[in-house]
């Protein structure tokens, strides 16, 4: 058991990983997240302080769904979500395609293991330059 206190209302819960909170108030999530959504797709042109006071959610939990791109804004809506690596303009997640891009490319190298696709084939290029030898 990992007991820990809801981020979301205090009580004591048991504490399964992902975000510190409780199953009741997951659900209460979602169906905010769930209003919001369709709200936002009906009032394209809604500010996220609006958003926030029509669906009695906090400002910041909207933006939380948007960083988390479970929330994307319209093109035209007047809201403004920024890159944190270069800071344009976007309309969902944390970081813009280009910079994303650089991200995932940097993270493939960081993380790159020996292929054994590409080993192989040099290993039998190897025996069969020996077996050419033996010969
Ligand atoms: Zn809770
Ligand atoms: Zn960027």
């Amino acid at each position: 058991m990992n007991l820990r206190n809801c981020s979301r209302c205090g009580k004591m819960f048991n504490y399964i990983g992902g975000q510190p909170i409780c199953e009741p108030c997951k659900k209460a999530i979602e169906e905010d997240f769930q209003r919001v959504k369709a709200y936002i797709q009906d009032n394209p042109g809604a500010d996220l302080k609006q958003i926030a006071e029509d669906n009695e959610v906090t400002t910041k939990q909207i933006q939380q769904w948007v960083r988390e791109e479970r929330l994307m804004f319209s093109e035209n809506s007047p809201l403004q979500m920024t890159c944190e690596k270069c800071g344009d303009r976007i309309l969902t997640g944390r970081f813009c395609a280009k910079c994303k891009a650089a991200m995932a490319n940097n993270l493939n190298n960081t993380f790159a293991k020996p292929q054994p696709a590409i080993q192989q084939p040099v290993k039998q290029d190897k025996k069969a330059g020996m077996r050419f030898l033996d010969t």
